[in-house]
């Protein structure tokens, strides 16, 4: 049995998860063979060479920075580069590439298998174990060769399906997440993504724990292993000895009791101690978590990201298919109010995980995503409008634009709005004729230049998770740069307080819908702020009421004011704290 220990990233979506590992290949070994002619084979074996150097340093670089205590994991690391530096392979699939004229992925391949052939005659359960590695370390090279265009297809193997897997990943797209939501797995750990990437907020839709940005979890965790994963705290234990598994079986009862505790919330009114009624709505991904959203006590759909019920399919759906997954969602909240906001896809959401990868350009973020899409694509825009219009008819619907950075964007979205009206009232097709259309806020320009969003919108509603990835310049997906990724930067919470004190004075209705509106830590100061309609991930919505209960509007105001004034972070954290610590008697 390998010995225990313990790898730390950042936390993705909270609870326990105890279980067994579950490794996603990254880069499948099924791959294919190429003819190479003659005069490319020297370029071959640069490129070959050329991955195994990359891999090498990363290696490198990989034990340097693992802390000495950690001793196991750089023995391990140490075994790796030693397995890659071994002439069998990284002299024999030059060799191979030359005689045979092929790709360099299938000649390291080729020779990965009569490794591991041999490695498995050996009478030896140490040597025998070493064969794992040789196929670790050549996944990685392969996937180096394939300059990291990993993606979903069939990764998750065929027939997998338990309880109790823990998916170890490298990386996990929103479609990758979208794919095994049927599967039933308990948790899922990945090296890469921070904890607002979309498959960081997929998680958390989905009520199960993550852990993301391990950086290595993929290469140090083997399949099969026993793992606890805490999502809370953004902790990996692998291998734990019985005392610990014992711990965390307890914690992780504690959690479901709390978690029960809080369900009692359910039918309570979300109101402050000095009498302001809260809006708490929910953020949904799907006809099938309607269900959850009720059960949370959400009042309503603040946020419906039609992107991803399409997601990882490869075409667009038609008008007819969006109608009925529209209508399905709007009857199941019986009367309550469904926001559902147009397809923002793009950047890291995409329909087609191939097109992706061709259509991949250097700032995805900054490209043609979202609602220039949409604008991009008038007929699809024109079909997705009509789909909310005809689902209006069974419940109250509200459109919601995302991304939206210029004035213009607002009088094109609207008159396409009126062009899908006029050909349903051609058609005689009933919709709610005053459906109100909003925008989201999360991109700094429109936070700034507010005034034509408040005269032309009809409400607004502000994404946390954008305009701070917007704001700080810090890729919201990027791991490396989490720690940079500051809610509470000064400058966030000004852009903030200007949005939701704009709208106040203009008297037009503002939500917040990313992940900041979620997070109880944060209840107080945004009810300080001003604001009044919080929509989150459903599994959140107790918690968040219960803070809201226990807060006195009147009180907070004026300490959120002089908070707003403090210019640096960790200041403002510290008043934060302070502001949790009070309660009320
Ligand atoms: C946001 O950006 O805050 C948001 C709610 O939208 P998404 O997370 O889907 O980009
Ligand atoms: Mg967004």
């Amino acid at each position: 049995l390998r010995m225990s220990f313990t790898l730390h990233g950042l936390p993705g979506s909270g609870g326990i998860a105890i279980g067994q590992a579950h490794l996603i290949s990254q880069a499948t070994l099924e791959v294919s063979h190429l003819l190479i002619p003659p005069r490319l084979v020297d370029k071959e074996i640069v490129r070959f060479e050329t991955a195994l150097e990359s891999v090498r340093a990363e290696f490198a670089t990989l034990k340097t920075t693992t802390a000495h205590a950690l001793t196991d994991i750089r023995a391990f690391v140490d075994l790796h580069l030693m397995i890659l530096s071994d002439p069998e392979l990284s002299e024999v699939p030059k060799q191979i590439i030359r005689d045979r004229r092929c790709n360099a992925e299938w000649a390291i391949v080729q020779q990965m298998e009569f490794l591991v052939e041999q490695f498995e005659k050996i009478d030896d359960t140490y040597l025998r174990e070493r064969s794992y590695d040789v196929r670790q370390v050549v996944e990685r090279v392969v996937r180096e060769l394939a300059g990291h265009h990993d993606h979903a297809g069939s990764r998750f193997g065929r027939g997998v399906k338990g309880e109790n897997l823990i998916v170890v990943a490298h990386d996990l797209s929103p479609a990758d997440v979208m794919a095994f939501k049927d599967q039933n797995f308990s948790s899922f750990i990945t090296d890469v993504g921070g904890a607002t990437s979309h498959t960081a907020i997929l998680s958390r839709g989905m009520g199960i724990p993550a852990v993301l940005g391990l950086h290595n979890a993929r290469q140090l965790i083997r399949d099969k292993e026993t793992l606890i994963v805490d999502g809370t705290r953004g902790v990996v234990i692998v291998n734990p000895d019985r005392r610990i598994l014992e711990e965390y079986q307890i914690k992780k009862s504690q959690f479901e009791i709390e978690r029960a505790k809080l369900k009692l919330l359910k039918t309570a009114r979300a109101t402050t101690l000095d009498k302001v009624k809260i809006d708490l709505l929910a953020n949904i991904e799907g006809p099938e978590e309607v269900t959850i959203a009720l059960e949370s006590g959400a009042e309503g759909v603040g946020l419906f990201r039609t992107e991803f019920i399409f997601l990882g399919r490869g075409d667009m759906p038609g008008e007819e298919e969006q109608f009925e997954a529209y209508r399905k969602v709007v009857k199941g909240m019986e009367g309550r109010p469904v926001t559902i906001r147009t397809f923002d896809l793009g950047n890291d959401k995409n329909l087609h995980t191939e097109l992706s990868v061709e259509r991949k350009r250097e700032n995805p973020a900054l490209g043609l995503r979202s609602i220039r899409l949409s604008l991009a694509e008038p007929k699809s825009f024109l079909a997705q409008l009509r789909a909310i219009l005809r689902a209006s008819k069974y419940g109250k619907v509200k459109i919601l634009i995302p991304m939206l950075s210029h004035a213009l964007q607002i009088d094109q979205t609207l008159a396409i709005l009126e062009q899908a009206k006029s050909s349903l009232r051609g058609e005689k097709v009933a919709f709610d004729e005053s459906i109100e259309i909003g925008g989201m806020i999360e991109v700094p320009a429109a936070a700034l230049a507010i005034g034509p969003f408040l005269r032309r919108l009809d409400f607004l509603s502000i994404g946390t998770n954008d305009l701070i990835q917007y704001t700080l310049a810090i890729d919201r997906s990027d791991e490396q740069v989490a720690s940079l990724y500051e809610p509470l930067h000064p400058a966030v919470l000004m852009l903030l307080a200007h949005i939701i004190g704009s709208s106040e004075r203009a008297g037009v209705p503002v939500s917040m819908c990313g992940e900041l509106a979620g997070d109880p830590h944060m209840t107080r100061l945004l009810l300080g702020m001003g604001l009044r309609q919080f929509s989150m991930f459903p599994a959140q919505i107790p918690e968040v009421k219960q803070k809201i209960k226990q807060s006195d509007i009147s009180e907070l105001t004026p300490v959120v004011r002089r908070i707003l004034k403090l210019e640096e972070s960790s200041k403002i954290q510290e008043q934060i704290e302070r502001l949790n610590l009070v309660v009320p008697t």
